[in-house]
This record gives structure tokens, sequence and C-alpha cells, in this order.
């Protein structure tokens, strides 16, 4: 391929602050952990990197406060080849903020403090579809009228909709032509539920990832994808339910790993890989990033891609 994959991403920017702690503290308490490390975050500017590193050319839309942590996280996209002409600076507004604390195994645990990006519109959605893309991305840390404004994007365009959070009414979101649906397992079992309460709410119970990947088709998907961290991701759709074992890898921080995998997966769909061998890349970009600390910070190019998982990331 000559040209270079074109993917929009529509979601949120946020400022991570996070802390290294022996144990995550539960209601009440207070633990003492490392000194507070910045980066830049927020679902959709984690994908916008993710995509930008596995070589898209990528156009960020979302909103950013005019405050400090807003404009660095502006020149840390512009510093990783993300457009920013369709980011809006909301003045008197706080930009998103996320406070999250690793533990020594690896598990976190995330407050978010949405401020501009729930700011985020159909007017700011419809300002960015002049602009020509392969794959839109959607994520849901915006408010619900801007991811239906994204769903409902000139034909196409192909999009991914990574359901994450699941917000109120979430079924009625999925069943409108949705291309691709991304969700973890707690998010699948989380909308599941939504569409059937007499579902079993024993965790032990729950649908294997493949099962649920099929049932969230069965509500209106046409590919469905629910990712199971290490043990990797199960894909259903028009050419049937996959499974795909996660890579093994020695994993040091896991925020950001969804994140790279909607990622990866749009640019591997931009650029016309075929399903089940897209999921598999995006699974291995997943798996390369939880081998180093951060969100972006740890987000792999094609080479790291290569001598981490053994992965040569496919070029059509
Ligand atoms: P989220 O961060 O949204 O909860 P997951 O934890 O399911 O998402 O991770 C997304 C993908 O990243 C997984 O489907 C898998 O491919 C990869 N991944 C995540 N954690 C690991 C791990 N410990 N080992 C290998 N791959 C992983």
């Amino acid at each position: 391929m000559t040209e270079r994959p074109r993917v929009t991403v529509v979601g949120s920017l946020n400022m991570d602050i996070s802390v290294t702690v022996p144990s995550l503290p539960g209601p009440g308490m207070t633990v003492l952990g490392s000194a507070a490390r910045f980066s830049p975050g927020g679902k959709g500017g984690n994908q916008a990197v993710a995509a930008a590193r596995l070589g898209a050319e990528v156009d960020m839309v979302g909103c950013v406060g005019d405050d400090a942590f807003g404009q660095q996280l502006l020149a840390d996209l512009q510093a990783e080849h993300v457009g920013t002409d369709h980011v809006r600076v909301i003045p008197g507004t706080p930009t998103g903020l996320a406070m999250i604390a690793v533990d020594s195994s690896a598990e976190n645990l995330i407050v978010v403090a949405p401020g501009a990006n729930h700011e985020v519109s159909p007017n700011d959605v419809a300002a960015a579809q002049t602009a020509p893309t392969d794959v839109l991305v959607i994520s849901a840390e915006i408010p619900v009228p801007a991811i239906t404004a994204a769903l409902a994007h000139k034909p196409g365009v192909l999009r991914i909709l990574n359901l994450a959070p699941v917000p109120p009414n979430a079924t009625a979101i999925i069943k409108d032509h949705l291309d691709w649906l991304v969700v973890n397992e707690s998010e699948a079992a989380a909308l599941l539920r939504d569409t059937d309460p007499d579902l079993d709410p024993d965790p032990d119970q729950r649908l294997t990832p493949a099962q649920a990947a099929a049932a969230l088709v069965a509500q209106g998907a046409r590919h469905a994808i629910v990712t199971a961290g290490a043990h990797g991701a199960a894909l259903a759709g028009p050419e049937g339910t996959h499974t795909i074992p996660g890579f093994k890898v020695q994993a040091v921080d896991t925020v950001g790993a969804g994140d790279t995998f909607v990622g990866a997966l749009a640019v591997a769909l931009a650029a016309g890989v075929p399903a089940p061998e897209a999921v598999r890349a995006a699974a291995a970009a997943g798996a390369a990033a939880v081998t180093r600390q951060g969100a972006q910070t740890a987000m792999p190019r094609p080479a790291d891609i290569l001598a981490i998982t053994g992965l040569k990331w496919p070029k059509i």
C-alpha cells in the first residue's frame, strides 16, 4: 500500500497522573506511593497515538481546557504527528484528568475527572467530517450525543466503537448498524446484562469471551470483539467466531492495553487487513504495550511488536 491508512479518532483527552503503590487502596484507606508521573492519556488520545505509531495518518476530534495540561496534551499529540485541527480548546473549563494507581502485580485503579471531555458535541464531530478518512474510532468517555453523531458518519467509512466505559442505554447505541464493537470482558458483561437482566451476575458463571462476542453480534453489531487481557481476544462476525490467544509477555503495566489494541485494529482495518488477521495484529500490539510503563509512552511501533511478540506488523 502506497498511501498511509487514515484514521479519525473521536474521544477523550486526559492528563494522567500515575503513582506506583505497594497495594491498591480500599475505601477510606491511604497508601504511600512513588513520585507522581504526568503523562498524556484519555482513551481518545491513547488510541490516536497508538494508531500514529503504527503508521496511520491520524486526526483527533475532542476537547481540552485552556490550561497548562491542555496545552501540553496538544503539544504531545503534535509531537506524535497526530492532527489537532479538530481539537477544540474550551475557555474556563479544566482539561480532563485521570488519577491512576498501579500496584506491584500491574493491576490498576483509575479515577477520571472528565472536564472538557464533557463538552465534546455533535458539532465537533460534524466539523471533522469534512476531512477524508478510512476508519472512524469512537470511544465512550465523551457524551452520548457525540457518540451517536459519530456513528451516523457517512457510509463508506468503517466505524469502530470502543464502548468503554459502558454508558446508560448502551444497547440502543449498538443496535444501529455498527460495523465494529470492541469491549473488554467486564464491559461485555455489563452490556449483555443490560439486554438480559436474568444473565447470571456471578463472574464464575459468565460467558466465555467468544460466547460474549457472539451474543453482541446478535444484539446488532456486525463484528464484535471481546478483549480478555493476557488471554487474548475473541472475534465474532460474518466470518464466524475466532479465539485469538494472548501473546506470552511479561506484564509490567496494563494501563492503555485496550486503547493500544483499538488503535492498532483501526490501522490494520484501514489498511485492508482481513478481520481475524487484524485482530491478531491488534492483540500483539496490546501485548507489547503491557511490557512497558505508562499508556502512550508504552505504545509500540512495528519494530517493537516484532521484537516483543514475533508478529510482523501487516502491510497491504
Ligand atoms: P482493557 O485494557 O480495555 O481492559 P485488555 O486488558 O483486555 O483491555 O487488553 C487488551 C488486549 O491487550 C488484550 O486483548 C490482549 O491482546 C492484550 N493484553 C492485555 N494484557 C495482556 C497481557 N498481560 N499479556 C498479553 N497480552 C495482553
